[in-house]
């Protein structure tokens, strides 16, 4: 049998004007800023904290993924679609996907098979403009930076060395993680040490995410750190006046994305950090708006749940106000055979023994979320070569447990596939049973909370810091910064910071290498191991195949 891809079917789908979407969500044409005839911006005025607080927000998370991706974003979409075709008024909440995987490995993160958000084109390619805001604000601050280091009359003395701004573009583009800027004499600049993170990366992306308003977006913007004086005294990107001009191109940037899905319900999209170096889920704007306008809210944070689940309900969760009822934990067959010690040829041949060595995994994810006080249900994301035995020895491992386990085809069939995973989640919102509480509180020391998520959650046994670490203790310490929360920087693939221990490690410590400030977005990243801020294509990047015809219509993408 031939499968469609993610784009065929998104374009053989019959899209409906935004205007009905926005109807179905009891907005009117007239309160939304539409971009063309099937997007639009809705406007913050929308938001209604009476109803975030009556209405419910489920959490989609995973265990810890392959490169390919355990399927979050269909899931989400899907059990959207499955929470409507129950009855129930459901609105799935996202991020935006960025350039750089959709020309990389990854491919585009729209959703995929039946379970999408459409246009898929469009949001997987600029949108509506969101990322390149965030690059140019982003960009802006460094051309104020640079040019205070050349300016005559009005100069901080900034030590360049110590600058830790970087510019960025949404792009996978390794040669530009290391240049020098300021070349060609006198006229041209001070010469220097920069570099590129990719869009997704930066503290504007972050502060995007995080902020609640265009106050708080510019006081946040202000509040960014940028380094020390000659004299060692801090720099911020109030100290240049940025604020308010970054601001003024997150105009559009700061409002929620409307779309739709397949089965035209709503979607809204907006903001996209990673979550390995960042908060990864979408902004908090989006995620009220989504519940001031529906019963039920599906959100989904990036990578395993020792990641994007953490820092939502750690960073997001507490800085904006958010109960989760629910949190629902995709696994793939494919993943528990890896964590069970398949090899990437024997990922897709069913194989029990795999998957009963490599259910450690999704055990402890499932203790992990526990610890919040949140009731998890797991979702079976199945692909064609599943089989039984391997399905049933998941949920009956998982009733043991005391969760239900429940397979999932939205990929295959849409609504029609999550009828009974949009029951699962139905019965855990209503039996109350989820009463959110943080791992920790953002008041207590450093090195006490990095010690709590590592242990805790990864499993570790003891955290080392290294010397750099320990100096950016210090200077966590003298710039004030210590009640900020904690944005963990570490590997997808382990629930250690070594990429080679699948399934769930024991008996190990993770270092931290060193720390970084994000004053504005308000936490600090301690980075485990080796992390990329900005990535590099493989050899054959995906956008060697996609191309667009003379009427316009683009194929080949993924
Ligand atoms: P995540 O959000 O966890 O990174 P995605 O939902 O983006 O994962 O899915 C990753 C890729 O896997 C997508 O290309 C998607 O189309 C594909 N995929 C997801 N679920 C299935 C499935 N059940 N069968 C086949 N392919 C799937
Ligand atoms: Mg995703």
């Amino acid at each position: 049998m031939k499968y469609l891809s993610d784009i065929e079917i998104a374009q053989n789908n019959n899209i409906v004007h935004i205007r009905e979407i926005a109807a179905k969500l009891g907005i009117e044409e007239d309160d939304i800023e539409m971009f063309g005839k099937y997007k639009a911006k809705l406007p913050l005025s929308l938001i209604d904290e009476e109803k975030i607080k009556q209405n419910n927000l489920i959490l989609v998370t995973a265990i810890t993924p392959t490169p390919a991706g355990e399927g979050k974003t269909t899931v989400s979409i899907g059990l959207t679609e499955g929470l409507n075709k129950i009855g129930k008024q459901a609105t799935v909440v996202l991020r935006e996907p960025s350039l750089g995987p959709v020309f990389g490995i990854k491919g585009g993160a729209a959703g995929g098979g039946y379970s999408q958000v459409v246009p898929m084109e469009d949001i997987n390619l600029h949108f509506t403009g969101d990322f390149n805001a965030v690059e140019k604000a982003n960009n802006l601050l460094s051309a104020l930076i640079d040019n205070n280091l050349q300016s005559k009359c009005c100069s901080f003395n900034l030590d360049p060395r110590t600058i830790l701004w970087k510019r960025v573009i949404d792009m996978n583009d390794r040669s530009l993680r290391n240049i020098i800027i300021g070349l060609g004499g006198t006229a041209n600049g001070i010469p220097r040490e920069d570099g590129f993170n990719i869009t997704p990366a930066s503290e504007v992306m972050a502060i995007l995410c995080m902020a609640t308003d265009f106050e708080d977006l510019k006081k946040r913007l202000g509040d960014i750190f940028i380094g020390f004086t000659f004299d060692k005294k801090p720099i911020f990107a109030r100290d240049l006046k940025a604020e308010n001009a970054m601001a003024i191109l997150l105009k559009y940037a700061l409002k929620p994305n409307l779309v739709q899905t397949l089965e035209k319900n709503p979607a809204i999209i907006h903001g996209g950090p990673f979550a390995n170096i960042a908060q990864g889920t979408n902004t908090i704007i989006a995620t009220k708006m989504g519940l001031s306008l529906s019963n039920y809210v599906v959100t989904e944070a990036g990578f395993g749940a020792d990641l994007g689940a953490e820092k939502f309900l750690n960073i997001k969760c507490v800085s904006g106000e958010l109960s989760p009822k629910a949190v629902v934990l995709v696994a793939t067959i494919r993943a528990l055979r890896h964590h069970g010690g398949a090899q990437k040829d024997e990922y897709n041949i069913p194989n029990l023994e795999f998957v009963q060595n490599g259910f450690c995994n999704l055990e402890k994810h499932i203790e992990n979320i526990r610890k919040f006080k949140i009731e998890p249900v797991v979702a079976i994301n199945t692909f064609s070569n599943d089989s039984y035995e391997e399905i049933d020895f998941i949920i009956e491992k998982c009733a043991a447990l005391g969760v239900q386990a429940v397979v999932s085809d939205g990929w295959a069939k849409g609504g029609n596939g999550t009828k009974k995973l949009a029951e699962a989640v139905v019965k855990v919102v209503d039996s109350n049973k989820s009463n959110f509480e943080p791992l920790y509180d953002w008041n207590s020391p450093v090195k006490e909370k990095i010690e709590k998520i590592a242990k805790e959650i990864y499993g570790a046994t003891a955290v080392d810091f290294d010397k750099k670490a320990k100096l950016n203790l210090k200077r966590i310490d003298r710039l004030g910064f210590n009640d900020f929360a904690i944005c963990m920087a570490k590997t997808q693939k382990s629930f250690s910071d070594n990429e080679n221990l699948v399934g769930r490690p024991e008996n190990f410590t993770v270092t931290v290498r060193e720390i970084e400030i994000a004053a504005g977005a308000k936490f600090i990243i301690p980075i485990l191991g080796q992390m990329m801020r900005m990535p590099g294509l493989p050899g054959t990047p995906a956008s060697e195949n996609m191309t667009i015809d003379n009427e316009g219509v683009i194929s080949g993408l993924s």
